[in-house]
């Protein structure tokens, strides 16, 4: 047989998980078009401000989209958010203060989070006076046992949770599994702010975390949410008093979210997020197709063909490290950008071991594109994400058929 052949029976065997893709982004298509038709989106929408950019209708239309879409009160979107590990940070700065306390209940933040949360003297929570707690993970799951014990006790401002996987061996939280959780914590602790790092996660579901009661839900432009459209930015979702907390931290406490003005204007934020549903249809499909193709060669896969993912990346793991930088690297070379760029391993900000990226993308950087990170560490994962076509991760698959061999 044929490398091709191979994947074309493959595809077959995958039939059922395809068609359940296929029904998650049917609905979410039509949420996310009835958001537009009901907001009245028109081509005025899409014309840039300058300046202050008060009463800029593009950019508060759009975040109202994004609000209706995610069956939230409000929400903060913006190109001025840099990314989502800044969108993140400007949330907790936005609730937290002096001697409050957070309690994390999926365990660790994603890494690029760290200086954020902890330093003395660099404007770190830590440093403002803010405690921060954790409560790990239980086989992928939420541990309900102790987080109830510790929300009851310490009734925190903030209780976090991160739904993807971030750089660990874990599954996603699924929207049904936080759905539970919620309730019992807001009966538990009503005031606390239940806050989600959505990354990864927009889309992957037909029901987002503010649909099941988080007060806010975040995530960055350049990964689902932007449908490979989105040049930057980032997007807040929640409840009215959530975002006004956050909005005077993400300007200042005079002018909220008023000002920001953004000159190309907000066309490709609207055409992605209409694309998005979609898009993140093509990348799921191929981390199936890409990740049954790694299985058959004896690597392990997070999550397995036979289960169902919460996010949109693949963990395919390695017995060494050679392997990972192998498989990085050939992602790299079958990208329509920078295909005859070497990915090789390096220290980044924010990570505290070396990297090596993938990321032959139009959008600099954008992991909705098909991309590959991992940190330099045992056990050696190559996570992998994105995609913008199945195609191109079918033509990814077949070069991938005789990895093993090729060692
Ligand atoms: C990507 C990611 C972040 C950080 O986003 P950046 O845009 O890389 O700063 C935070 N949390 C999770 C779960 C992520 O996947």
């Amino acid at each position: 047989m044929t490398n091709l052949e191979i994947i074309e029976e493959i595809e077959r065997g995958l039939e059922p998980t395809f068609k359940n893709i296929e029904k998650i982004a049917y609905l979410n298509q039509k949420k996310v078009l009835d958001a537009f038709k009901e907001m009245g989106v028109s081509t005025q929408h899409f014309a840039g401000t300058s300046g202050y950019g008060y009463t800029d209708k593009g950019r508060d239309d759009f975040a109202r989209v994004v609000a209706k879409i995610f069956g939230a009160e409000d929400a903060l979107c913006s190109p001025h958010l840099t990314c989502g590990t800044h969108t993140i940070a400007t949330a907790l700065y936005g609730l937290l203060r002096p001697k409050d306390l957070m309690i994390s209940i999926t365990g660790r933040l994603y890494d690029t989070l760290e200086n954020t949360l902890y330093g003395k003297d660099n404007g770190s929570l830590e440093s403002l006076g803010v405690s921060i707690k954790y409560v790990d993970l239980k086989d992928s799951k939420f541990d309900t046992e102790k987080i109830y014990k510790e929300v009851k006790k310490y009734k925190p401002r903030v209780v976090f949770v991160q739904k993807s996987r971030g750089y660990s061996d874990r599954k996603a939280i699924s929207v049904a599994q936080m759905k539970e959780v919620f309730a019992k914590i807001k009966e538990l602790s009503p005031k606390s702010f239940i806050v989600v790092d959505n990354c990864y996660g927009e889309f992957v579901e037909t029901q987002e975390p503010t649909e099941v009661g988080a007060d806010v839900c975040m995530g960055s432009f350049i990964k689902n949410i932007g449908g490979s459209l989105a040049p930057t930015g980032g997007y807040i979702v929640g409840t009215k008093i959530a975002i006004e907390n956050i909005e005077r931290r993400f300007t200042c406490p005079s002018l909220g979210r008023e000002t920001g003005s953004y000159e190309p204007g907000y066309r490709l934020f609207y055409q992605g997020l209409f694309l998005a549903p979609h898009v993140v249809s093509q990348a799921i499909k191929g981390s199936y197709l890409i990740g049954e193709v790694m299985k058959r060669q004896g690597y392990k896969i997070i999550p397995e063909t036979d289960e169902v993912g919460y996010d949109i990346i693949k963990s395919v793991v390695f017995d060494t490290k050679e392997e990972l930088i192998r498989f990085v690297q050939l992602i790299q070379s079958l990208s329509p950008v920078d295909s005859n760029c070497l990915p090789e391993p390096y220290p980044m900000s924010g990570y505290n071991c070396d990297v090596i990226m993938a990321a032959g993308t139009f959008v600099e950087g954008a992991s909705i594109e098909l991309s590959c990170d991992s940190p330099i560490r045992s056990p050696y994962i190559g996570y992998f994400q994105g995609g913008i076509t199945y195609e191109q991760l079918k033509i990814v698959a077949e070069q991938l058929v005789d990895f093993k061999e090729n060692n």
